[in-house]
């Protein structure tokens, strides 16, 4: 049966007139299972105007009935883990597994929000001039965007939207058009866990969608993540348009091996993080830094280990690796095989090749690994987003490092050694916003904040976490006296405090 997927405003599924629509495929199979509402002007203008009708009495609904709310959704949603786990692997095609670990990060996430009575406290100052108090406090931003990308398609939109509610904010959540589901799943457990109508609306479609949120004036925020040309694009425009744009892009992922490292570590820390949900990761290892004289024993171990990958339908058990998203990127992805060959790095192992336990209009790649990549190739200049790791060979310590800081992104790396001194200097030293030392995926936990530097965010606050929270509410500071009979008369100087 082939789904229809309809956007989602005032807590219930809502169709527009003229809505365009898109197709949805199961990757496993290569069967179209949806066709997906793509949001018109008129539908974008319709879902802020229900986040904007609701926003009053949201923003003004006490902490402790917010924080209601967040504990009965994170019930719910832990309660039908399974289920959405499911239909992350139908829309995307990564693992059940990989996908249960997926919702498990959302959970983290929404637990972090459960606490905002907590977390939401100003500062005071008593009598800071005499007689004079002066406090802080956060107030929300209004409707904002959540725009999001199809790798993620339960976590990322739960990095955003329990802290943005939380913070007494309105929603219009535009997930990823490859698999647009689990944001209305997400969107129904909400409304059953209490959440007025309005206070979270899913809007679907593609650019048009995403254009009218950037240039509506009634939205205030956008928190976006995907690739790092539409994260630019979708910066400068919200900036221009007079919003707070956080703005996460692509990445490059360095995993640097010292030789004093454990090498089985490393190979099973390499195969993990570059194979996992097809390499169709942000925080996915795509480039091992391989320091002399590791990289022919390390190339061993990981070669040997991708032999034994089972390939297949990521709803049958025993399945570690899916298909790609679409047929499309597959084929881009498979692209930069030949690509690599031309340019001279070395083929070692050909994805092409892989047994795949699967149908055959699935959208299947296998691992590849190159090995002698250099910097110059666009197997190592591109984010490739699948499952192709290259090995880059260093001389030192120092050259891994200078080959890190000299790339245009910097979400994740990793060093594996044992020697805490480098970890340490390492850490230090490299331009990447979050750092794992023998942790080949280093995704913060929820009560920190994720997020890259250069190419990889563009903004100045990080997703989730302390800097969610930050991002989501503007600070207003009271400066307050109340009367009594030493008021002065008056004074035309600039206030002093003493
Ligand atoms: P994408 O940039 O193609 O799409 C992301 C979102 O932008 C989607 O909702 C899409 O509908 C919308 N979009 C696409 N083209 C647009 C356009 N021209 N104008 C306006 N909006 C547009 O990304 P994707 O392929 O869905 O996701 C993969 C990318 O996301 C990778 O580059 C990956 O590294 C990145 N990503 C980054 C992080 C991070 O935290 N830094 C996390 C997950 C994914």
């Amino acid at each position: 049966m082939v789904a229809t997927i309809t956007h989602w405003i005032d807590g219930k599924p809502w169709s527009g007139v003229a809505a365009r629509r898109g197709e949805v495929w199961n990757p496993a199979t290569g069967e179209v299972t949806g066709h997906v509402d793509y949001a018109s002007q008129a539908e974008v203008d319709a879902a802020v105007a229900a986040a904007a009708r609701a926003l009053p009495k949201w923003r003004d609904t006490s902490l402790a009935a917010r924080s209601k709310v967040l504990f009965a959704f994170r019930e719910l949603l832990n309660e039908h883990k399974d289920e959405l786990a499911a239909i992350v692997t139908a829309e995307h095609g990564k693992v059940l597994d990989d996908a249960a670990g997926e919702v498990g990060r959302a959970l983290e996430n929404v637990e972090f929000a459960c606490g905002v009575p907590a977390l939401l406290k100003g500062g005071f100052s008593e009598n800071a001039s005499t007689r004079v108090d002066v406090y802080s406090m956060r107030q929300p931003l209004g409707v904002v965007g959540v725009i999001s990308p199809f790798n993620f398609p339960a976590m990322v939109p739960l990095w955003f939207v329990p802290n943005a509610i939380a913070c007494g904010n309105t929603v219009v959540l535009k997930p990823s058009e490859k698999d647009p589901s689990a944001a209305n799943f997400i969107a129904g457990l909400w409304t059953r866990a209490g959440l007025p109508d309005g206070v979270l609306n899913v809007l679907h479609g593609d650019k048009p969608a995403v254009d009218g949120l950037l240039t509506h004036p009634d939205v205030r925020g956008i928190s976006f993540v995907g690739s790092t040309p539409i994260a630019r694009y979708v910066y400068e425009t919200g900036t221009s348009h007079g919003k707070r744009v956080q703005a996460l892009g692509g990445a490059k992922n360095h995993m640097v091996v010292l030789p004093d490292a454990d090498l089985d570590l490393a190979a099973d820390a390499a195969v993990s993080a570059g194979f996992g949900s097809a390499g169709e990761r942000c925080m996915a290892v795509s480039v091992v830094v391989a320091v002399d004289p590791v990289g022919d024993e390390l190339i061993d171990r990981i070669v040997s280990r991708m032999a034994a990958l089972q390939v297949g339908d990521g709803s049958k058990p025993g399945s570690q690796m899916g298909p790609l998203v679409t047929a499309a990127h597959r084929d881009k992805v498979t692209s930069y095989l030949d690509a690599g060959v031309g340019e001279g790095a070395e083929l070692v192992v050909d994805g092409r090749a892989h047994a795949i336990d699967g149908g055959s209009a699935g959208f299947w790649l296998g691992p590849t690994l190159f090995d002698h990549v250099r910097r110059d190739m666009s197997l190592y200049r591109d984010e490739i987003f699948g499952p192709v790791l290259s090995v880059v060979r260093a001389d030192t310590y120092e050259s891994a490092v200078e080959l890190i800081n000299g790339n245009r992104y910097g979400n994740g790396t990793a060093i594996f050694t044992n020697d805490g001194g480098a970890a340490r200097r390492f850490q230090n030293e490299v331009e990447v916003g979050m750092v794992g030392v023998n942790v080949p995926i280093p995704v913060p936990v929820g009560y920190y904040s994720f997020g890259g530097w250069k190419d990889s965010l563009f903004g100045d606050t990080h997703a989730y976490g302390p800097d969610g929270l930050h991002f989501y509410t503007r600070s207003k500071v009271v400066t307050s006296r109340w009367l009594d009979p030493s008021h002065g008369g008056v004074n035309l100087g600039f206030p002093r405090n003493d």
